[in-house]
């Protein structure tokens, strides 16, 4: 399997694929998003438009805000909503 990202389709029909690609990708290289803390629900990353990312829980719905827009990294808005869910309290 690749460990870059592919570029994104730029097909509406295809962005379920696609985020299911970003999942699988970024497991594989990055420690995993934490279950969720309001219901251990599992959490997924998804996006809704190109280059906006978010983590969702795929379990009570509960999401961070949305990072990035056409113009920025995708990469890095990726990287910064798992950040934001992976964040506890007591964590710096
Ligand atoms: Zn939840």
């Amino acid at each position: 399997m690749s460990d870059k990202l592919a570029p994104y389709p730029f097909c509406v029909d295809d962005e379920e694929q696609y985020i299911a690609h970003i999942n699988e990708v970024l497991a594989a290289q990055f420690p995993p998003l934490l279950s969720c803390p309001f219901c251990g629900g599992e959490a997924t990353y998804t996006g809704h438009v190109v280059n906006a990312f978010l983590v969702r829980c795929t379990k009570c719905g509960c999401m961070t805000p949305s990072y990035g827009d056409e113009l920025t990294d995708r990469k890095k808005s990726i990287m910064q909503a798992r950040d934001t869910w992976n964040r506890r309290v007591g964590d710096e």
